[in-house]
């Protein structure tokens, strides 16, 4: 399969070098030339196959050609030690729990996926990559534990000091080996940049081999459509219309839902759920996108200013904003709608939404009808962010994961860094 450029100045390139490079050289993000479709009875059998067996159908419509199936089989199987359940919270209402991986949000599919399919492209060559991956939080966690050990791969994770919450900080900052956490001073959108600038900058180019495990790199957000595959094939409501509600920040999670959409997903419409960053809300609305700075929410994985992803919607969708906001409905949540809604739901079914699942519930409470069935994604579990959810639900009644008490048990180790480009990239020159 070759990948060509959102910006459409540069030649395409095949897969290695998409997701080695992470972005294209005139600074596009990679899209794949085409879109496989699956027949409409892959849809009338689906129920009958496991999440890895789904996974691996749709993993070999994006890389089989390039991949050998044995090779493939084995990383989305490993990818996918976890499954990703649809849960019913009321009536019908369904949680579609991506939180059952490693760090405990939906980016794990993703960063595994990408760690397992990088580290097959570098396999027997003597290339040193570096991974620079900015994150608001959940997604340093998730590309630092995939990444973690991998031969051949140094991590660099960018964080916005002091806007993480302690546990997701504890994810990417106790690692060490070859993860390094970069603690900078400024907002995630900060962190993006120096991250975008390093990519167009020749000289580090030329020094060292960079890629991007933002949800820019296709090896991370293409996988994500598996799941939207697992959501259709477990919805006990199958007589009723499909609507998907994603908390969505750099929209990359949507965009791969969309990708599933053209590939024959039965969906009806896509709902992005957003906190009170609402761009891309704006632009559905008007058909003007606007980016803006972000503000801080109690969604804070979803804090983001200028979504990285929307130029695939648009170029997915030739620019059309009457199609777009034909499959796409925007809603946008303040704070306290987000608090009263979390609260809510917990007092009247015991179902514990995170922040940012509670964006999605609320979209689809208000908005679903009833000759439809809603499934929303929830992105990460309500501990990754206990001193928020417990101020609305009380103390007591988040219960610690395992695996989270387990990283909180690490030593935090970061660098500090100011947020101008320079200083960014002398320290990575000096490394
Ligand atoms: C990253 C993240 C989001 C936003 O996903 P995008 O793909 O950036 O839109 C939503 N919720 C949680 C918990 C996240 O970690």
């Amino acid at each position: 399969m070759k990948y060509y450029s959102t910006k459409k100045t540069v030649p395409e390139v095949d897969l290695k070098t998409a997701v080695t490079q992470g972005l294209a050289d005139d600074n596009g993000l990679f899209m794949p030339k085409h879109i496989e479709k699956f027949e409409p009875e892959f849809f009338d059998n689906i129920q009958n196959l496991s999440f890895q067996e789904i996974s691996f159908e749709v993993a070999k419509k994006f890389f089989g050609e390039d991949i050998e199936n044995e090779t493939l089989k084995t990383i989305v199987y490993d990818t996918l030690n976890f499954d990703c359940p649809v849960v019913s919270v009321k009536d019908n209402i369904y949680s579609l729990e991506l939180f059952h991986g490693p760090t405990l949000a939906f980016k794990d599919v993703g960063g595994r996926f990408m760690a397992r399919m990088l580290g097959h492209f570098l396999k027997g060559s003597d290339q040193l990559v570096n991974v620079l991956v900015a994150t608001s939080g959940d997604t340093g966690s998730a590309v630092a534990n995939g990444f973690l050990g991998v031969p051949g791969i140094h991590v660099y994770v960018l964080y916005p000091k002091g806007k993480v919450s302690p546990i997701q900080e504890c994810q990417f900052t106790t690692l060490g080996q070859n993860i390094t956490a970069l603690e900078i001073d400024g907002v995630f959108d900060d962190c993006q940049r120096l991250v975008k600038s390093a990519f167009l900058d020749a000289e580090l180019n030329q020094k060292m081999t960079l890629t991007s495990a933002n949800s820019i790199n296709v090896a991370r957000f293409l996988p994500q459509a598996f799941y939207y595959f697992n959501a259709f094939a477990r919805n006990p409501q199958k007589d009723k219309k499909l609507v998907i509600s994603v908390p969505s920040g750099n929209f990359g999670n949507l965009t791969a839902g969309l990708f599933a959409k053209r590939m024959g997903l039965p969906v009806e419409r896509f709902i992005a759920a957003n906190n009170s960053n609402d761009i891309v809300f704006n632009y559905l609305k008007t058909g003007q996108y606007n980016p803006k700075a972000s503000v801080q929410t109690i969604a804070n994985a979803m804090d983001v200013g200028d979504p990285s992803n929307f130029v695939r919607i648009l170029d997915l969708y030739n620019n059309s904003h009457e199609a777009i906001s034909t499959d796409i409905k925007g809603y946008t949540y303040s704070d306290d709608q987000i608090r009263e809604t979390l609260k809510r739901v917990y007092n009247e079914t015991g179902y514990l939404l995170d922040p940012h699942g509670a964006c999605g519930y609320r979209s689809l409470e208000e908005y679903l009808s009833d000759d439809e069935v809603g499934i929303f994604l929830e992105t990460a579990h309500p501990a990754k962010f206990t001193e928020t959810v417990e101020e609305i639900v009380g103390k007591g009644n988040v219960p610690l994961p395992e695996k989270l008490a387990a990283f909180m048990k690490g030593k935090k180790q970061s660098i500090n860094l100011d947020k101008d480009f320079e200083y960014f990239k002398a320290f990575l020159l000096n490394e």
